[in-house]
């Protein structure tokens, strides 16, 4: 348990709506949520045990209203697109005063280093109004939603504690976060890619800083880690009768290389047959869970959800291409 009053804004989001939340542990994150996303939780607690591993652990709901906690309104502004329109740079806070309680899964880095990766080509439920299924519908059909399945949502990459600045091309894509030594990719820098080109925002995120021989071999590991994570979440889901829109697949991994290193030690005597370890808050090297799942249910009867598995294969063929090619550098 903890106390409602010393909840703080969630640092790590790496996109979404505004209003995402965190305890003063760092432990977990409190997030405005859908009754629907608190019913998927139940449902795979009570009876779908084998997608556990692949989800943030879920501790449960909280009623929170803007006068519970000190948590100031935050607002993250606007962006203007390629095409001159204003737009949120996230989404506005749900109006909700139902949270979620989640394992934080950036927790246990030193410097996370997140991708968000949103999953299907169609990203609307049935529930949405015309206005909104054309809407992302027309995102789909210029991105990578509707080519590959899966699109870049949003991005955070550590970049060392003197942070470069951002180069011309990408100042409309990148926010430079100096306290935290990182760079943040606003929802809009994975809208440009074509499905050819896409990988170059994988490697963007595998390679934020040179390629040496640390950086190749952590890349490596951690594209290895990725890709067996990804192959283990298609094949859950393929025995599935899910439906789910707008979810999202989050990578996270060390993105400091030194703390890379030295957690790579303390974990090599660590014992993993010993079930304390878990309660020793160990540090992590990598993590990739499912998240978001605002607008998932389940659809009995009608077979896999082939629209959220289209952008999971199409992800691990692309950490295939990676790690093949990485290996080589290596
Ligand atoms: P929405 O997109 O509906 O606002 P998400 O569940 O996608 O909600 O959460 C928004 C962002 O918050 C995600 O992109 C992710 O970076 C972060 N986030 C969400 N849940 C967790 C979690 N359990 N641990 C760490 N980060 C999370
Ligand atoms: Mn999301």
């Amino acid at each position: 348990t903890f106390d409602p009053s010393k909840l703080q804004s969630f640092g790590n989001a790496a996109a979404g709506h505004d209003g995402v939340l965190s305890d003063e542990t760092g432990a977990v994150v409190v997030k405005p949520c859908t009754a629907a996303e608190i019913a998927f939780y139940e449902s795979v607690a009570a009876s779908h045990s084998d997608l556990i591993p692949h989800l943030p652990t879920y501790m449960g709901q909280l009623t929170l209203s803007s006068k519970d906690s000190a948590v100031p309104e935050v607002d993250s502004g606007t962006i203007t697109t390629e095409d001159g329109k204003v737009e949120r740079l996230h989404g506005k806070k749900i109006a909700t005063e139902l949270h979620i309680v989640l394992e934080n899964i950036t927790s246990g880095f030193k410097k996370p280093n997140i991708l968000d990766l949103k999953l299907g080509a169609q990203l609307w439920d049935e529930a949405s109004k015309p206005e909104k299924r054309a809407r992302l519908d027309e995102v789909s059909a210029q991105t990578t939603s509707g080519s590959l399945g899966f699109r870049i949502a949003g991005m955070r990459t550590y970049k060392g504690a003197e942070v470069p600045d951002v180069p011309e091309d990408l100042t409309k894509f990148v926010e430079q976060d100096k306290e935290a030594g990182c760079w943040v990719f606003n929802k809009m820098y994975g809208r440009k890619f074509h499905a050819q080109g896409v990988s170059d925002g994988f490697v963007e995120y595998v390679f934020p800083g040179a390629k040496t021989q640390p950086e190749l071999e952590r890349a490596r590991e951690v594209l290895a880690f990725f890709l067996g994570e990804v192959k283990d979440i298609i094949e859950v889901f393929e025995k599935k009768e899910s439906r789910m829109y707008g979810a999202s697949i989050l990578f996270v991994y060390e993105g400091d290389v030194e703390e890379y290193a030295k957690t790579k030690q303390i974990l090599r005597s660590a014992h993993p047959e010993d079930e304390d370890d878990d309660e020793l808050n160990l540090p992590k090297l990598a993590a990739v869970k499912m998240i978001d799942f605002a607008h998932a249910t389940w659809h009995k009867g009608d077979g896999p959800d082939e629209n959220a598995l289209r952008g999971m294969r199409s992800t691990a063929g692309i950490l295939k291409q990676l790690l093949d090619k990485t290996e080589k550098e290596v």
